[in-house]
Formats: structure tokens, C-alpha cells, sequence
């Protein structure tokens, strides 16, 4: 109770902070508990562990890390790097049936989606180069869910996205009040919906607050995408969703091919191997990059486990 109303809270806080930022990433103690969270810092760092999940039954959605960018110049580096990994991408093994086992994952505002002037149409135009060079290296794009003010923008530029390269998905986020009509409204044929709890502070008025509301909202519209038309992506770690997700799929009849588990890096690994053997497919998302703090200060959030590691690493050896 203490960790979701006073802790939660301030780890979220200060995922935002500049002043803990420069505090927390200068600790020598930190990299060795980032290292369980994030692949690495280059792009070979990614393709290696990408390479290692493939090999386990696993497919893999890289994200590089980077988020809110209020310079064009880096908005642009963004760009190149996803241009780079997509190259390393493409000698992996590559698709064998509809589902495409590699996919890379976008953040909007990394992409310059909160720059001041023409953010949305700067981050469209730079979603665009990428998804050409995904488009030519057999690799799926998912655009990711950030805090509910860029909702309706990642969305719109979803759609955009969708009219020249169809197969590009997005996340929705059930802890927002809003996001049952979003499921029924992209639950159509083709759409591929990432369905996770959501990991950002967000105010009462646009967002359940309350453990039990979001699971029961996270329930609701697993169930409206299982029952729909399209490719739900069910993003979660929680045994209670997954046992749900295998019940909806029954009721549904669905194909083991129209559906996948997704999990991070790092988190529940014997579990995301567990459900590879029961012939599901399961996609592991993995961050990779130098600006992991915002990132590594969400997982601490999420779990007194996750925060007790970080801490035992200050302690001795
Ligand atoms: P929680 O509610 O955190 O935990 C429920 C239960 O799951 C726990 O009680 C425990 O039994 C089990 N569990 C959870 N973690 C562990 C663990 N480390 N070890 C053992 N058991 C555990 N959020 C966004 O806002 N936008 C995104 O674009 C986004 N993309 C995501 C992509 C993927 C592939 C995943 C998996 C998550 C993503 N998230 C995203 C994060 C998500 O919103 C949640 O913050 C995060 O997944 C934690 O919620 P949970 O459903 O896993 O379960």
C-alpha cells in the first residue's frame, strides 16, 4: 500500500526530474542494475541480444531509448540510429508466416513530437523514413503509448502511418478512461493493438488510480480486442491477465497466429519461456541506448521487488 501511494508516485516524479536524473545516472552502482533492464548501449548491444532471443523461441521489439526531445538535431540522431539497428536487423532471420518475428518500437517524442513548432509533422515525417527502411528489412513497426497529452496525437499519426505502410501497430493503455472506446474503435481487420496496464503518472480525470479499476479496465478491453478482428499484442507480466488472455482466446477461437504475449527485457524470463513452449508467440521488448533513466525509473516504479534490487546494489560487493 505504502509502495503504490508514496513510492510509485515520487519514482514517477522523478522519472521526470533533470536534477535526480543527473543524480541517479551518475551513480557507478546504477549501470550494473540497468544492465538487467536494457540490452546494452549500441546497436551491436541490441542485434546480440535480439540474435539470443530468437535463438530461445522468442520474437523481439527494440525500442532505442530516448523520450521528450525538445531538439530537432536530436530528434534527427534518433532517426539514424533506428536506420542503423534496422540494417543489423535485417541479416537476422527473418519472417517465415504472416507474424514478423523482429519489430522496432517508436517513441513520438523521441521523434520530435513535442517540439514546438510542426512537432506532430516532424515526428510523422521521421515515423515515415523509418517505417520504409522496416518496410525493406522484413521488420514490423509498433508506435509506443506515452503520457495521455500525446494521446490523440500518436494516434493520429498512427493512422497516417497506416495509410502507406498498413501493418504498423500501437499501444493503448488501460488505465486510461478512454481506452475502451479506442479498443472497440481500432479492434478492425489488420489493426495490431498493444494492450499494457500503462506507466505514466496521470491525473484522476483521465485515468483509473486504483489497482483493481485498471485491472478490471485491462480485462474489459482484452476482451473486446480478442473478440475483434484484428492482432492483439497482450503486454503484460501479471499471471491474472495472462490466464484471462488464454480464456478470451478460447471463447474467441482464435488462431495461436492472430495473437502474441509480449514481455520486457529482463522481467518474468523463465515465465516468457514457459509460454513459448505452450507454442504462444512471445515477443520480449528490448530497450537499448544511453538514455535509459526515464525507462529504468518506470520499472523501479512498478514493482518494491524492482526497487529493492536497485537498492541491494548499494550495499557491499
Ligand atoms: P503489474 O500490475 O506491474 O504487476 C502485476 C503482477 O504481475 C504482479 O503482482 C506480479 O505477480 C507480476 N509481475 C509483474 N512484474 C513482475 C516481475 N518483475 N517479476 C515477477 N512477477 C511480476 N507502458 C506504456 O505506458 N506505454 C507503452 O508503450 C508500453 N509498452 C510496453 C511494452 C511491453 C512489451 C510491456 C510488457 C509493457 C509495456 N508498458 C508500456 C508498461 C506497462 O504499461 C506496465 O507498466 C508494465 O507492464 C507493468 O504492468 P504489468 O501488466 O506487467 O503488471
Amino acid at each position: 500500500m505504502m509502495f503504490s501511494t508514496v513510492m510509485r508516485p515520487a519514482l514517477l516524479a522523478a522519472a521526470r526530474s533533470p536534477r535526480v536524473e543527473r543524480t541517479v545516472t551518475g551513480m557507478a552502482s546504477t549501470r550494473k542494475v540497468v544492465r538487467r533492464f536494457v540490452a546494452g548501449e549500441s546497436e551491436a548491444h541490441a542485434a546480440h541480444a535480439t540474435a539470443a532471443l530468437l535463438e530461445s523461441g522468442r520474437y523481439a521489439s527494440i525500442d532505442y531509448l530516448g523520450e521528450d526531445t525538445t531538439d530537432l538535431e536530436q530528434a534527427r540522431a534518433t532517426v539514424a540510429h533506428y536506420l542503423t539497428l534496422l540494417e543489423s536487423l535485417a541479416e537476422l532471420p527473418g519472417a517465415a508466416g504472416e507474424v514478423r518475428p523482429l519489430e522496432v518500437s517508436l517513441k513520438l517524442s523521441a521523434l520530435g513530437q513535442s517540439l514546438p513548432r510542426d512537432g506532430q509533422a516532424i515526428a510523422l515525417e521521421h515515423a515515415q523514413k523509418i517505417c520504409a527502411a522496416a518496410a525493406a528489412a522484413g521488420v514490423w513497426v509498433t508506435v509506443d503509448a506515452e503520457d495521455h497529452t500525446t494521446t490523440d496525437s500518436t494516434l493520429a499519426v498512427v493512422r497516417a502511418l497506416r495509410a502507406d505502410f498498413p501493418w504498423v501497430g500501437t499501444v493503448l493503455q488501460a488505465y486510461l478512461l478512454r481506452t475502451e472506446g479506442d479498443c472497440r474503435d481500432l479492434s478492425g481487420p489488420g489493426s495490431r493493438i498493444r494492450l499494457c496496464k500503462g506507466a505514466y503518472r496521470e491525473p484522476a480525470g483521465v485515468a483509473y488510480q486504483h489497482r483493481d479499476e485498471i485491472d478490471a479496465s485491462y480485462l474489459r478491453c482484452l476482451d473486446i480486442l480478442m473478440r475483434g478482428q484484428g492482432y492483439p499484442m497482450v503486454a503484460t507480466h501479471d499471471p491474472l491477465m495472462l490466464e484471462a488472455a488464454f480464456g478470451y482466446v478460447r471463447s474467441a477461437r482464435r488462431d495461436p497466429d492472430r495473437f502474441e504475449f509480449q514481455m520486457l527485457y529482463g522481467i518474468r524470463d523463465e515465465e516468457q519461456r514457459r509460454l513459448v513452449a505452450t507454442c504462444a508467440h512471445l515477443r520480449t521488448y528490448v530497450p537499448y541506448g544511453d538514455q535509459w533513466y526515464g525507462y529504468f525509473m518506470r520499472r523501479l516504479a512498478e514493482r518494491p521487488a524492482n526497487l529493492a534490487f536497485f537498492l541491494r546494489s548499494f550495499g557491499p560487493g
